[in-house]
Parts: C-alpha cells; sequence; structure tokens
C-alpha cells in the first residue's frame, strides 16, 4: 500500500473513533442531564420547595396507607444471626384486611407503651421483605442499653398486638427505573437494601444489581443463605458479602468474598464503569467516608441515596463546626420554661442542645422521620440539617434536625 492511502486509511480510522467516542459521550450526557430535568420537575412540584434539595425523589402525591395507627398481632418472631442481636418480626394486620405495598426502602412507625401512656415511645424500624398482602417483617437489631430493640427482643411476644403507622419514608429504590443498581447494606442497614434487593428481583428480573453487605463476620450476617441462593439464580445479581473481621474458621471465596469494610476501594474494584444509582444504608462512620469518596470518584449527588438510623447524614448542610462561624452569637428561648440560653454551635441538632439544658422534649426517631419532635417556633427561622419526612410548616419545626438561623423562641 502506497503511503498515501496508508496515511488516508489511518486518518478515516481516528476520524470514525473520535465520532464514535464523541456519540457516545453526547448520549451519556443527554441521558444525564434528561434525568436531572425530570427530576428537578418533580423537585419544583414539591411544596417544600424552599427545603433543601431531596436526596431522594420526593412522592408526588403519596398518602399514607392508613392514618393514625393500627393494630398488629405478632405471628412469629424469628432470630436471624448467631449471635442472637438480630430478630425479624412478622406482622399480621388484626383486622384482617390486605396489607398495601409500600416502596422498596420504607419504615413502619411503631407506637411502644411507656410508663406515660399518653406518651408512646416511638421508634421506626424499615421493612425488610417485600410487600405481602397478609404480613409485613421488620427485622430489629438489640442495641446495648437501648430501650426499644430490647422491648422487642425481651417483651414481645408472639400474640402480642402492637400499635403501626403506615409505611412511609424517602429513601426508597425507583422500580420505575431499570438501569444499573448499588445496593449497599453495612450491619443492620441490610434491613431496607433487603427490602429493595427482594423486590426488585420480583418487580424487575433482568435489572443489574450489585449487592455490598458489610458485617464483621458469619456470626453477625442475616440472611446469608438467602442472599447465596438469588445470587445462583440471578446472573444479574453480583453479591460481596464483606466480612472485616472474619473468624478464623471463615473461607474467602466461601463464607465471604472480600475481608474488609464496604469502601470506595472496593467499589471502584468491582463497579464496571456505569451509570449506577446508590442505595446506602449503614452506620454513621461508613456513610461519612463513603458518600463523600463516590461524589469524589465523580458519582453525581442526585444518583445517591442513603439513609442512616439515627441522626446521622452525611452530606448535613451544616456540621456542627461549620455552624459556628456564623450561629454563635445566636439565643434559643424556651418560652414554656422560661429560659433564653445562646446557642451551642457543637450541638448537633435543637434537641441535642434542649436536652442539654434540661429542657424536657419529645423524641421519637431522632432523624425527622416520625414527627414525634415537633415543636411550635413563635419566632425565628431554622435551618434543617437534612430533609424532613414529617410533615413541617413554617409554624413548627423538628427539633431533632433543625439548627437555629436566626434568634428562636421555641414552645417547650
Ligand atoms: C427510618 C429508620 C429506620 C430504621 N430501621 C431500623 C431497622 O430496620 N432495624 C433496626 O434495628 N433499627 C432500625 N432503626 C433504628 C431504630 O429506630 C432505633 O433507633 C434503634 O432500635 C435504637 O432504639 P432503642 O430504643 O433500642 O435505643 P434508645 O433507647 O433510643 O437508645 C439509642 C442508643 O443509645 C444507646 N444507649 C441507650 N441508653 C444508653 C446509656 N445509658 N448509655 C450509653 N448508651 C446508651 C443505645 O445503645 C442505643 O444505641 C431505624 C431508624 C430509623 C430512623
Amino acid at each position: 500500500m502506497a503511503p498515501l492511502q496508508l496515511t488516508i486509511l489511518i486518518s478515516v480510522v481516528l476520524i470514525a473513533q473520535l465520532t464514535i467516542f464523541a456519540a457516545v459521550a453526547f448520549y451519556r450526557h443527554w441521558h444525564s442531564f434528561t434525568e436531572l430535568k425530570r427530576r428537578l420537575a418533580i423537585w419544583e412540584g414539591h411544596p417544600e420547595n424552599n427545603l433543601p434539595l431531596p436526596k431522594t425523589p420526593v412522592p408526588p402525591t403519596d398518602k399514607l396507607a392508613w392514618t393514625d395507627l393500627r393494630e398488629f398481632r405478632v405471628d412469629r418472631k424469628v432470630i436471624e444471626n448467631k449471635q442472637q442481636t438480630l430478630c425479624s418480626f412478622y406482622l399480621v394486620p388484626v383486622d384482617g384486611k390486605p396489607l398495601p405495598a409500600f416502596k422498596p426502602g420504607q419504615y413502619l412507625t411503631f407506637h411502644l407503651p411507656s410508663a406515660d401512656p399518653n406518651k408512646p415511645s416511638i421508634r421506626c424500624y424499615s421493612l425488610s421483605d417485600k410487600p405481602h398482602p397478609d404480613h409485613y417483617r421488620v427485622t430489629i437489631k438489640k442495641e446495648p442499653s437501648g430501650r426499644g430493640s430490647t422491648f422487642f427482643h425481651e417483651q414481645v411476644q408472639v400474640g402480642d398486638i402492637l400499635k403501626v403507622k403506615a409505611p412511609a419514608g424517602q429513601f426508597y429504590l425507583d422500580t420505575a427505573e431499570t438501569g444499573p443498581i448499588v445496593l449497599i447494606g453495612s450491619g443492620v442497614g441490610i434491613t431496607p437494601v433487603l427490602s429493595m434487593l427482594n423486590i426488585s428481583l420480583g418487580h424487575s428480573p433482568q435489572r443489574p444489581i450489585w449487592f455490598y453487605y458489610g458485617v464483621r463476620n458469619g456470626e453477625e450476617a442475616i440472611m446469608q443463605e438467602h442472599l447465596n441462593t438469588l445470587a445462583t439464580q440471578y446472573p444479574n445479581l453480583h453479591l460481596y458479602l464483606c466480612h472485616s473481621q472474619p473468624k478464623a474458621h471463615e473461607i474467602q471465596g466461601t463464607d465471604y468474598h472480600h475481608a474488609g469494610r464496604i469502601d470506595i476501594t472496593l467499589l471502584r474494584l468491582t463497579l464496571p464503569l456505569k451509570p449506577h444509582q446508590f442505595y446506602i444504608c449503614g452506620p454513621q462512620a461508613m456513610m461519612d467516608t463513603l458518600v463523600p469518596n463516590l461524589k469524589d470518584w465523580g458519582v453525581p449527588d442526585l444518583h445517591i441515596h442513603y439513609e442512616s438510623f439515627g441522626p446521622a447524614s452525611p452530606t448535613q448542610s451544616s456540621s456542627p463546626s461549620k455552624h459556628s462561624q456564623s450561629s454563635s452569637d445566636l439565643t434559643v428561648t424556651f418560652s414554656t420554661s422560661g429560659k433564653t440560653i445562646p446557642w451551642q454551635p457543637e450541638s448537633a441538632s435543637l434537641l441535642e442542645f434542649a436536652e442539654g439544658q434540661g429542657i424536657r422534649v419529645d423524641f421519637g426517631c431522632r432523624a425527622g422521620a416520625c414527627g414525634c419532635c415537633t415543636t411550635t417556633l413563635e419566632s425565628g427561622e431554622v435551618t434543617y440539617t437534612r430533609t424532613p419526612e414529617a410533615e413541617v410548616n413554617s409554624n413548627t419545626c423538628l427539633l431533632c434536625i433543625s439548627i437555629p438561623k436566626t434568634h428562636i423562641t421555641l414552645k417547650a
């Protein structure tokens, strides 16, 4: 072949490659852009649009499946792990009517008996399975000195009646989508992502799923057999059981897949380069590093959905240290108690601040979900450190996830 012909051939091949590359890049960007527009449209339709942009789509007109409380009978109690720290409760409705479906990742709110019958203890527990018309399942970890979880493990017996609010929560999997998803559950944080997994496989069996489950070792783990069976049945399910402190008898490749915690290195090594949606639930330490690391890796905010079972929120726009510059000179007045106290910026929330001052306030989930700490805001404004799930308006605030923005007066 003459040099000129060779040059032309190389040029044509190069131009063809560049064209294909540009077309693929354009398609990816266009896809992300249209997705962003779709979510923005949902957001703009939301009435609380003075709140920070939610990390997950806000359900447009979702109503609770029932109002107030519904009675459920404990049908079965199943200890799930060798350590006996996690127990599943199967709950059947006392009224015998079929149960409504819920969104994968949502939770139930329980009103538990307390010393004062007018002030129940309120605790939230994620639904840990797919919907069944005749029962719900929650899986509860017994926390050392934890009142609610110890009550469930030690006091609640088969046949007992529990009062339960309808499934709720904004941390849920969008089953209308079929793109690849990464489900990450660490410790008891497996519960909502397990529900997502079970529902997703039933709904879209072909959907590519990467499932990471982090525990210290097999004695702490739950439902490993179930997960292994699913991974065998569904070639599109990529399962990673991660043991941070495997027992001497546990064999990598048989009992678990990865020795160590779930971190960004593991994700980067195991995930193909695709626009995944990430759903994460785990302890604060994991969320605090994993969520920012995913962002550094280039995962867009809108692709990262997370929940922690407590006050933690990794992307709090306002960590206590950040508040300090702007809010150290603010005061909080508790009108019922007749106290005006300078705000302490190191307090994570108004709830924590009030408790530290000996002011009696109600609380439940400490995560902006149950609405128990809703308090009248007589004057001033607050900033939310995470998107409230319970209903709020301009005259009230959820103490557990808010800090003062201006001088404020609370009816407490
Ligand atoms: C949306 C949502 C979903 C959830 N889903 C689940 C789920 O699926 N499964 C699950 O197990 N949990 C779940 N939780 C957490 C659950 O709601 C409770 O927070 C958890 O069970 C602890 O409640 P408790 O009453 O046992 O502990 P609390 O009595 O409220 O105590 C809270 C923590 O403080 C510690 N503590 C209590 N007293 C002391 C003391 N004297 N000294 C030192 N430490 C102390 C306890 O160990 C506990 O860790 C969820 C929470 C939310 C917000």
